[in-house]
């Protein structure tokens, strides 16, 4: 309890952003402070720690802030979700919905395989519609995945109930109404 509101008020809340009506959760102040981090990290490495994962995927960008120190904390490899256009050998594409338009993400098509177990991590769960694409790549690939951890989630915006419609856990160290 102590340690989660530790964690609480190393986040900072900014109104309007990026757009009015958006109140922003800004995870730097958890990064730029080495015991919030550190402890970020501890947390999510004991809770995990006997899944028998054998990979971390983190989603561009705040997902490889996380995700690659997990990967390491847990003696993991770390793989990348990204952006069209930045993984450099031949990828799987899944287009998904924003709010106003839609977006892309690609995954290296030789970077897990039916032997993979896949725990997804990313700063913050909204909508759910980043990690619903960034599952169907894994799932693509023939990877297991059943967990996707977060630092921050918001139970409103309907992402857990979407996650856990794709048969995901959501684990989230910190809620926001
Ligand atoms: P979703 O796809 O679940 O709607 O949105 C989640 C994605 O948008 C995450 O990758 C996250 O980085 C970003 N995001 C949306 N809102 C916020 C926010 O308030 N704070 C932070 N740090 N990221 C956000």
């Amino acid at each position: 309890e102590t340690e989660i509101n530790t964690l609480k008020s190393a986040i900072h809340t900014i109104p309007d952003y990026p757009k009015v009506g958006i109140m922003f959760r800004d995870v730097t102040g958890i990064l730029d402070d080495a015991d919030a981090f550190k402890l970020t990290i501890d947390i999510l490495a004991d809770k995990f720690k006997d899944g028998g994962y054998t990979k971390i995927v983190g989603t561009e960008a705040r997902g490889f802030l996380f995700g690659a120190p997990l990967a390491l904390a847990m003696g993991l490899g770390f793989v990348p979700v990204r952006k069209p256009g930045k993984l450099p050998r031949a990828t799987y594409m899944q287009d998904y919905q924003l709010e106003y338009g839609h977006d892309t993400l690609e995954i290296h098509q030789d970077a897990l395989t039916e032997l993979d177990n896949v725990l997804i991590v990313d700063d913050l769960l909204a909508t759910g519609g980043t990690i619903e694409a960034t599952t169907k790549l894994i799932r693509r690939l023939g990877a297991k995945v059943t967990d996707a951890a977060f630092v921050i989630s918001l139970p409103d915006l309907g992402g857990e109930k979407k996650l856990e419609d794709m048969d995901l856990s959501v684990f989230s160290l910190l809620q926001y109404a």
